[in-house]
């Protein structure tokens, strides 16, 4: 029945993506794709091609009116981001209303996703985390976005590109001081693979030391607040709250 499909493509490694997920893309009558020419590339691997449209964050909700027509014409449609799982800092939401409120069901096919790649890999002070993604751009946006993070008992996921993930560290170390640890997660299942263990005050550090720490696309997983009664840890995240109620 026509179905929307939400289906997980892998973040590097081209075998990491599940084998229901390829039959899948094998049998649907069309493909919504965030890059159609890199989702053509992966199926070719694989021996799949198939009518695509373009669907991405600048022309998601017309993409999602035609995949809505695509449906009432009884088509089963895959909807694939351009890396990792559809939804998670990526275009799908969108589509996703749409097709429930035109009454299509949605159906997800999980897969590979950055933030529980590097989630697998942090260690039990990680297992309970809120996902952030990208933080604002903006200096001082951000400054407050962290500042409103440093009381957080849970373990803070971002996502940050490499031109920015130095001065990113930096502010993180700024809003929630330098003990805490965190896991600089760096091109995840690729070639050029690394995990590097710190604190936030050691971050900054080692991303400046060598120019092949910041390459490539990172996950930084951030240690929550200390639990109350922690003194050296709780002075530190005061600092991030006095830095806020000094800013209001
Ligand atoms: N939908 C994707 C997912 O499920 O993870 C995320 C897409 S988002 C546009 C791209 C960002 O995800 C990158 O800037 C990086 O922060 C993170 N990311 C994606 N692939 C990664 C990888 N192989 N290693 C580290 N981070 C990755």
């Amino acid at each position: 029945p026509a179905t929307l499909y939400m289906v997980a493509t892998p973040i590097g490694n081209v075998a990491d993506i599940s084998l229901r997920a390829l039959h899948l893309l094998g049998l649907c009558d069309r493909l919504a794709a965030e890059d159609t020419r890199n989702t053509a590339q992966l199926l070719s691997r694989y021996g799949i091609a198939k009518p695509m449209i373009a669907a991405h964050d600048h022309n998601e909700n017309e993409a999602a009116e035609r995949i809505v027509a695509f449906l009432a014409a009884g088509e089963r449609v895959a909807f694939v981001s351009d890396a990792g799982t559809p939804g998670i800092s990526d275009p799908g939401g969108r589509l996703v209303e749409a097709a429930r409120a035109a009454g299509y069901g949605v159906m997800p096919l999980p897969g590979a996703s950055a933030v529980t790649t590097a989630i697998s890999a942090a260690g039990a002070w990680a297992s309970t985390f809120t996902f952030v993604g990208f933080l604002a751009s903006k200096t001082k946006q951000r400054a407050g976005q962290l500042d409103a993070l440093a009381g957080h008992p849970h373990a803070i996921v971002l996502y940050e590109a490499p031109h920015r993930i130095e001065e990113t560290m930096r502010a993180a170390r700024d809003a929630l001081g330098g003990t805490r640890r965190v896991l600089i997660a760096r091109e995840l299942t690729k070639l050029h693979e690394s995990i590097h263990r710190a604190t936030l005050a050691e971050g900054p550090e080692w991303l400046a030391r060598d120019a092949n720490h910041r390459r490539g696309e990172f996950v930084l997983v951030i240690e929550g607040a200390p639990a109350p009664g922690d003194g050296e840890r709780d002075a530190a995240a005061h600092d991030g709250l006095l830095r806020a109620l000094l800013d209001e």
